[in-house]
């Protein structure tokens, strides 16, 4: 049985880029936090269905709550990056992102003492005109990223980037991997699945044909989540009819939705299949 991957991008509810516009930087500390409580109810499923992830944590979190990383290295998950501050990659100057990659990874680092291998962009903003980042990831010694989804979409996507695992980058006897996120051949199209918004709107018939239609082509699948999906408590904001669908959809549900998949397939982290693929 292929062993399928699964993550979380760990950020505060008020951290998405839909409705990250409300909320300046300077008011994130006055903000209640509901991050720590949210990752819980994941560590607790994670535990309950024996599965490992990876926790793709932003650094100001890992600042604000140094005790949730303690948690998530206890339970046996591999911490990794989502940037310092959750900035779109495509809004950065390349000495804008080394310097945000860089101290979320100290950051991260001093907390969990692990050594952090990847990184997963915010909102997907590994994108043609940002392919730049790879260099910087492979300079402060990331190991892999996930960051690529082979998809049209309005914010993000390389609509024909490889499905597969690839190698984004070799230099000088080191290199990058990039994990795509998740689609399968439908119509003649990439269809994404199983993660965020696809996970909560799609049912689950739907993601488990997704999972096994890319683990019948010898790939893992990549499931991907946020604490705020599992927040039905969270201060709701007026975002528009396509935003709110998109951003609050079935977060009620979210959590046994969940549990079923980890029950019917196998999940583990990107360090776990990277460390097997090289053994
Ligand atoms: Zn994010």
């Amino acid at each position: 049985m292929i062993e399928n991957i699964l993550s979380v991008d760990i950020e505060e509810w008020f951290h998405p880029e839909a409705v990250q516009y409300q909320f300046p930087t300077e008011i994130w500390s006055e903000q209640t936090g509901r991050v720590d409580e949210n990752v819980e109810k994941l560590l607790n499923l994670f535990d309950e269905k024996n599965a490992k992830a990876t926790f793709f944590t932003l650094g100001w979190v890992a600042k604000e709550y140094p005790g949730i990383i303690k948690k998530i290295v206890d339970s046996g998950h591999e911490i990794a990056t989502h940037g310092l501050m959750h900035r779109m990659v495509t809004k950065l100057t390349p000495e804008e992102f080394e310097k945000d990659l860089g101290e979320s990874i100290k950051i991260l680092e001093d907390t969990s003492g692990q050594k952090i291998l990847g990184f997963r962009a915010p909102t997907f903003s590994i994108v043609e005109e940002t392919f730049w980042a790879w260099e910087i990831m492979l300079k402060l010694g990331l190991i892999y990223d996930s960051s690529v989804y082979p998809i049209w979409h309005d914010r993000y996507g390389v609509p024909d980037a490889p499905r597969s695992v690839y190698t984004a980058l070799e230099h000088e006897g080191n290199s990058l991997t990039e994990f795509p996120m998740s689609t399968m051949r439908l119509f003649g199209k990439n269809i994404p699945f199983g993660g965020g918004g696809y996970l909560r709107i799609f049912p689950n018939w739907f993601t488990r044909m997704g999972i096994k239609s890319v683990n019948k082509e010898g790939l893992p699948a990549i499931m991907y989540m946020h604490p705020w999906e599992f927040d039905p408590e969270q201060p709701k904001l007026n975002l528009g009819k396509l935003q709110s669908l998109r951003h609050y959809y079935n977060i009620d549900k979210n959590l046994s939705k969940l549990g079923q998949l980890l029950d019917e397939f196998k999940w583990t982290s990107f360090k776990n299949v990277i460390e097997k693929n090289s053994n």
